[in-house]
């Protein structure tokens, strides 16, 4: 006899990396119900060992279950794989700085990963995450829409939050993102960034405007150098973060499309080489798809050029 109720196989994000990011990650996760097992993995076993424990010990509190551990097998089966393991910036070392070490790392990764889950989708969220993107999609040989970074997902928060912060709206009033490179060549598209619809620059209190262009200018570098000054303060970053990654996997596990920033592979999108980079794009159950048109003007093209660019030396760096 057939039951009426339909058993539906539990959606399940394993995140690789059990460090401040990593650990962070599943919390969040865990707290949201991103998904409905949470897997962390990490070579260092006693470390993810009592992470796993400790976050198992909120179980009663939470819609989701956790599981883990040193083995790579923890991560098998998985819907979506967030990759937060490797090293970090040092304060004063930029994100481009940990690419030797780093490539090595996510290539091994790659092998052993895909082949525990074969159907996942892979989100890089080690740094420099743009350039790993790159890395993990060519050396899995995966479809470029399995895999992709968190790119400036997490930039384009902290925009938005500033932004708000000065024109004490909330958050979700404010349509702002940060595009190119998740690192130093990052750009504000302000010439789309608006309050509720209206143009970031007609917005006015009193009749002043609120958002002259030193005040753009400085909330842009604010936010690009958010993660030094974090890091400077208490060593990584790491909230912000574990949110953005809990944001993607409840995309990639729900319905529908999402607009997010991040990176993934642009072919001669305004001439620039083939690289990974930020732009808001489509996000699905299917990964990551096309860029949508968000209007740029010359000077926004140039710095995207420029991000690519860097981006491009880094990748030909790496080959060599
Ligand atoms: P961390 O040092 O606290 O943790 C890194 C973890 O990776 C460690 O526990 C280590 O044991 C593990 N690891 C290393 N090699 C491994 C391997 N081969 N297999 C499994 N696990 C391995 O570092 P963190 O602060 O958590 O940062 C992790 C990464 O995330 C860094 O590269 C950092 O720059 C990056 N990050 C990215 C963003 C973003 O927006 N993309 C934001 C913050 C941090």
């Amino acid at each position: 006899m057939s039951s009426a109720i339909q058993s539906r196989r539990p959606s399940k994000v394993s995140i690789v990396g059990a460090g401040s990011v990593g650990s962070s990650m599943a919390y969040a996760c865990l707290i949201r119900g991103s998904a409905d097992v949470v897997a962390l993995y990490d070579i260092a076993k006693e470390r993810v060992d009592a992470e796993v424990a400790d976050l198992a010990h909120g179980s009663e509190f939470v819609p989701s279950r956790v599981m883990g551990g040193g083995d790579v097998n923890e991560t098998a089966n998985s819907d979506v794989v967030v990759i937060t393991a490797g090293a970090r910036q040092k304060p004063g070392q930029s994100r481009l700085d940990l690419v030797g070490v780093n490539a090595g790392i996510i290539s091994s990764l790659m092998s052993q990963l895909v082949p525990q889950s074969p159907n996942a989708i892979f989100v890089i969220v080690t740094n420099p995450c743009d350039v790993l993107a790159v890395v993990a999609q060519q050396v899995s040989g995966l479809p470029e829409n399995r895999v992709f970074s968190s790119g400036t997902l997490l930039d384009s928060s902290r925009l938005r939050f500033l932004i708000s912060q000065w024109a004490d709206v909330t958050s979700p009033n404010v349509h702002a993102v940060i595009a190119g490179e998740h690192g130093d060549s990052e750009f504000p598209i302000w010439s789309t960034a608006n309050i509720s619809g209206v143009p970031i620059a007609d917005w006015k209190v009193d009749g002043e405007r609120v958002f002259t262009e030193q005040v753009l200018d400085d909330l842009g570098h604010e936010a690009a150098e958010a993660a030094y000054k974090i890091i400077e303060g208490k060593g990584a970053t790491n909230y912000g973060i574990g949110l953005a990654g809990s944001r993607i996997t409840e995309v990639l596990l729900g319905a529908g499309h999402a607009v997010l920033p991040v990176s993934a592979m642009v072919h001669g999108l305004y001439g620039v080489p083939d690289v990974a980079l930020s732009l808001p794009r489509l996000v699905s159950r299917d990964g990551v798809g096309a860029p949508v048109p968000i209007p740029m003007n010359p000077d926004e093209i140039k710095k995207f050029q420029e991000s690519a660019e860097n981006l491009h030396d880094t990748l030909e760096a790496l080959k060599s």
